[in-house]
């Protein structure tokens, strides 16, 4: 039988040595970020805001667009659908239909085959005519230029909205929202909300209205390139030191 020194003699199992302990990390914590200030969060997000625009010097909100109208129909052809696909499908559909009222006026088969790639063509080809045609009615052929107005609009919300004010008319009204800003928000502690309205009211208390269109095309562009859903690059993201939930 082994007696209690048996564990020290040679060929005895080595003793797992301690873990060393876990060194900190460079940046703020989940912990800190929980308990940040107003103030130092909103200075944490200029200072964000400001490293990606240095990483994204082109941030323009990324689909193709010379109109108010382009843009508008533009954003309603990208629910549910990339950027690129829509960029691929409105060029003809802005030489084809350029008006208000060519879009009012086209028979719905038409708008269908147009916008097909995009998905859920009945939806948005019949959302496009319903557009063109309270435009006309209402509006004297124009994209109203206010949020009130343009959320009165069929198949116009919130979000949309925001778009055309903040980068077609250069007026916005609030920041804009989509699934890479919500993700972002949440993951730099800038809001611990899940609804988009909410988030977007926290996003408009930490940055000045006249970053909110930047703020929230930089935050797209970043979601997109870096701090993806599935799986963040931290090693490479140029506001690691700034994010509670870097990973390295
Ligand atoms: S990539 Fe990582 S470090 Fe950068 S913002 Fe996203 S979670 Fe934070």
């Amino acid at each position: 039988m082994a007696s209690a020194g048996d564990s020290t003699r040679r060929g005895a199992p080595k003793a797992t040595p301690p873990k060393p302990p876990k060194s900190r990390r460079a940046g703020l914590t989940p912990g800190e970020a929980r308990r940040e200030s107003k103030r130092a969060r909103a200075a944490r997000a200029a200072e964000v805001v400001t490293r990606l625009a240095a990483e994204y010097p082109d941030h323009r909100i990324a689909l193709d667009f010379q109109t108010p109208l382009q843009l508008l129909v533009a954003t309603i052809l990208a629910a549910q659908c990339t950027d690129v696909r829509v960029n691929l499908v409105t060029p003809e559909l802005f030489a084809r239909l350029p008006t208000v009222r060519d879009l009012a006026a086209a028979p719905l088969p038409l708008l269908e085959e147009l916008v097909h790639s995009t998905g859920f063509f009945h939806n948005k080809a019949r959302a496009l005519k319903a557009l063109g045609q309270a435009l006309v009615a209402d509006h004297g052929g124009e994209v109203p230029a206010t949020m009130e107005e343009l959320t009165r609009l069929p198949g116009v919300g919130r979000k949309t909205a925001n778009v055309v004010l903040g980068n077609a008319f250069g007026t916005p009204e609030g920041v804009v929202v989509d699934t890479h800003v919500i993700r972002l928000a949440n993951r730099l502690y800038f809001s611990r909300e899940s609804d988009p309205e909410a988030i977007e009211r926290d996003l408009m208390e930490i940055f000045p209205r006249e970053r909110w269109i930047d703020a929230a095309n930089l935050l797209t562009h970043h979601g997109r390139a870096v701090c993806k859903a599935r799986r963040p690059e931290c090693e490479r993201c140029v506001v690691n030191p700034l994010c509670p939930s870097a990973e390295a």
